[in-house]
């Protein structure tokens, strides 16, 4: 058994066919967590879709009405770049509830994974980049509404930046935004984080490391959040077919552990979701996703090899 949660829902699957987003790889690393006996089934958490009320302190009634009712304009469905469906509204709304969850059992147990969400391009008024419904800033929000945080940090370490987290947050002290991304891709515009970590293309391991952990020690140092939101993108991997980054497996996992790490030495909590990746082999993808539960579970059972520090 892991000393955490994993939440997941087996209608995250957006049921996309042959589309570049993998949708099938929430189920496959839900699988592949059961079938390598990192987690047994007791581990999951089944989630319930987020409320509308929690959905409406991050999206506009409107943008909310348009996804309900199937009423998006023909440029609202091209720039969310996956085809509209009552399926996806649900996942989306899932994932949302997902993030929640995974937050809530964070607070309790110091990590919570949802196995789902990371969609951190949606905007209050429009989705776009696969992302309809920011999970990780209706998550936040909800905790703050119960009282239960004040301040977040959201740590974003998708190939892409986070411009739909910098963008909610942009006015807003009581959260921190760091995204470490591709400097030359999507989004063409990015909206400022708090910290904006721009690589330059085809940066590997050691410059992406030594970049983001000392950024995120400092962070965590003046900004002390009370829990951390780590948007663990796939996608910085040397084989990723949206990326122009040049991380291995290992150097993910590095990442993974490199930053639940320092969040635990400072007794924060740590609720984590997937975000993108779009490896040519899906198994990577899946492989990545599940090294960074398994980079939970190594640093909340304190066993941390030298290797990987
Ligand atoms: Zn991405």
């Amino acid at each position: 058994m892991l000393p955490f949660k994993l939440v997941y829902h087996e209608d995250y699957d957006l049921h996309l066919g042959a589309h570049v987003f993998p949708s099938q790889k929430f189920r496959l690393i839900a699988e592949a967590l059961l079938a390598e006996h990192v987690a047994a089934k007791e581990d999951f958490l089944r989630p319930e879709p987020a409320s509308d009320s929690d959905i409406l302190r991050v999206h506009t009634p409107d943008w909310v009405h348009k996804l309900k009712t199937g009423t998006l304009t023909r440029s609202e469905e091209m720039k969310l770049e996956v085809p509209y469906s009552p399926e996806l509204v649900e996942a989306f709304w899932l994932a949302a509830g997902g993030s929640i969850a995974a937050a809530q059992a964070a607070l309790r147990d110091g990590f919570g994974c949802n196995l789902g969400g990371g969609f951190h391009h949606a905007y209050p008024g429009h989705g776009e980049g696969f992302c309809a419904i920011h999970d990780v800033a209706v998550a936040i929000r909800r905790l703050q509404h119960d009282g239960t945080i004040r301040k977040a940090m959201v740590v974003d370490t998708d190939v892409h930046q986070g411009n739909g987290t910098s963008a909610i947050f942009a006015d807003d002290d009581s959260v921190f935004t760091l995204s470490i991304h591709q400097l030359n891709n999507y989004p063409a515009y990015k909206p400022p984080s708090n910290l904006d970590l721009n690589m330059e293309d085809g940066v590997e391991d050691e410059e992406y490391l030594s970049s983001l952990l000392p950024a995120v020690r400092r962070a965590l140092d003046t900004f002390a959040p009370e829990i951390v939101f780590y948007v663990g993108g796939a996608d910085p991997y040397y084989d990723d077919q949206l990326g122009g980054l040049g991380l291995s497996l290992q150097g993910l996992k590095a990442r993974d552990k490199g930053v639940f790490e320092e969040a635990r030495q400072r007794r924060i909590p740590v609720a984590t979701s997937l975000a993108g990746g779009y490896a040519r082999k899906i198994e990577d993808t899946v492989r990545i996703h599940v090294n960074t539960v398994c980079a939970a579970r190594e640093v909340a059972c304190g066993n941390v090899p030298s290797s990987l520090t």
